[in-house]
């Protein structure tokens, strides 16, 4: 709890600067622990949900997290150097281009609300080429993508700018050492990249550390003049191809339609 108040005061002392600074948070890897999974989605508005494709709680965890005002995309998992298992709906080399498709849009109709997706893991597949292209060549109405950056030579945000998707990727990621510390150094790192260049996204999980220094820190950002911004927002104004979000807004509230559209795709 001490560590917990000493990061926060370096974390206040961190904003003392003015100007418009916009920040979009996005936590991952919901849908497989619903204790975690509900203290993430009471954090306060906005946050960018990314959920995991047919776990056990991604549809109630999406769900709760709407109502809570929060945004939500699909966390799609793909395939990864290490080896770490995908689980359902995984994306994975020896797919063929059409069941990588059909995939990914299993797995986005599994997550209601979904505005877009990001990769979950995909150190592997992020770096073909080939396998990229194909997968944005399909531009689906008012979807976005957010490259998570799992290798410095992912192909996946150049792919998908290529195909006229709404796009970003992330700049910091919060807590692969999960510790309070070291949320604490990641988040002043943000703030300097608010510094030098007026916005930043960064992408946590839902653990303890990340929770407890959150649940503390947004208060604190909400009244510093930084303003948080959900994805779609946040690519409206800092994105490449922003224009298709925005020109399909209108088409986006038709869920039936867009629905119907997912379905011709996948047949
Ligand atoms: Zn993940």
């Amino acid at each position: 709890m001490q560590r917990l108040g000493i990061s926060l005061l370096l974390f206040i002392s961190s904003l003392a600067w003015a100007g418009d600074k916009y920040l979009a948070i996005v936590i991952d890897d919901l849908g497989n622990n619903r204790t975690l999974g509900e203290r993430a989605v009471a954090l306060p508005a906005p946050i960018t949900f990314a959920v995991l494709p047919n776990r056990p709680f991604s549809s109630a965890l999406a769900e709760r997290a709407f109502q809570n005002g929060h945004e939500l995309m699909l966390h799609q998992p793909m395939a990864n150097h290490s080896g770490f298992p995908l689980g359902a709906h995984g994306l994975t080399p020896d797919m063929t281009d059409s069941e990588r498709l059909i995939t990914l849009h299993e797995a986005l109709a599994s997550v209601p609300h979904a505005r877009g997706f990001n990769n979950h893991l995909g150190s592997l597949l992020t770096e073909n080429k080939q396998a990229m292209d194909a997968l944005f060549q399909q531009h689906l109405p008012a979807m976005y993508f957010v490259d998570s950056v799992t290798t410095a030579n992912s192909n996946a945000y150049s792919s998908a700018k290529l195909h006229g998707w709404p796009v970003t990727k992330r700049d910091v990621f919060l807590d692969h050492e999960a510790t309070v510390d070291f949320v604490s150094q990641q988040m002043l790192y943000a703030m300097r990249l608010l510094d030098e260049k007026g916005h930043a996204l960064v992408i946590g999980h839902p653990y303890e550390a990340t929770l407890s220094y959150l649940e503390l820190a947004l208060p604190i950002l909400a009244d510093s003049g930084i303003t948080l911004l959900p994805v779609s927002q946040y690519i409206e104004r800092f994105g490449s191809n922003a224009e298709h979000l925005a020109e399909q807004k209108a088409e986006q509230k038709d869920e039936q339609k867009i629905e119907a559209q997912v379905e011709h795709v996948v047949r």
